[in-house]
């Protein structure tokens, strides 16, 4: 394996010290390329590195990997419902999440899994990510029970 490196999928996820990929999945060393951020918000350089596991790696899976109790979106539903900024580049993931916000009630869950999917068509309508040889979808992990569950 020090030689070189072919993961079998991407996996976007949260920061949550509760959800590592790698175990969440049972995965071993070189199985899978992570791509982490708070409440697995995107921007160019996310973007970036998600398409460097196709392009570069022939990985043929994305999973975007939402969870329970998120802490980023709990904090970023607060901040919108009190109409609180946050300091330093936390607003950034609040706007990130904002679009999810009305349409979930202000509701946590409800918005990771709405955000997990709007994330899902985002990549989706990404030109590197949206060949045939490229399936993009989206799970839903469960700190309770520990299974995770396919949403998109
Ligand atoms: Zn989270």
């Amino acid at each position: 394996m020090a030689a070189g490196q072919s993961p079998y999928a991407v996996v976007l996820s949260c920061i949550d010290s509760r959800v590592p990929p790698e175990v969440v999945f049972d995965a071993g060393l070189g199985d899978l390329l992570v791509v982490r951020t708070a409440a697995h918000t995107v921007d160019r350089l996310v973007t970036a590195a998600v398409q460097f596991g196709p392009q570069a790696l022939h990985a043929r899976l994305v999973v975007v990997l939402g969870h329970q109790r998120c802490g980023a979106i709990s904090a970023a539903a607060r901040a919108l419902r009190e109409r609180e900024t946050l300091p330093g580049e936390l607003p950034s993931i609040v706007a990130a999440v904002e679009p999810v916000y009305t349409g979930s009630g202000g509701e946590v869950d409800a918005m990771v899994r709405a955000h997990t999917v709007r994330t899902v068509a985002s990549l989706r309508a990404d030109a590197l990510l949206s060949g045939k040889a490229t399936t993009v979808v989206g799970a839903y992990y469960s700190l309770d029970t520990g299974l995770v569950r396919r949403v998109a």
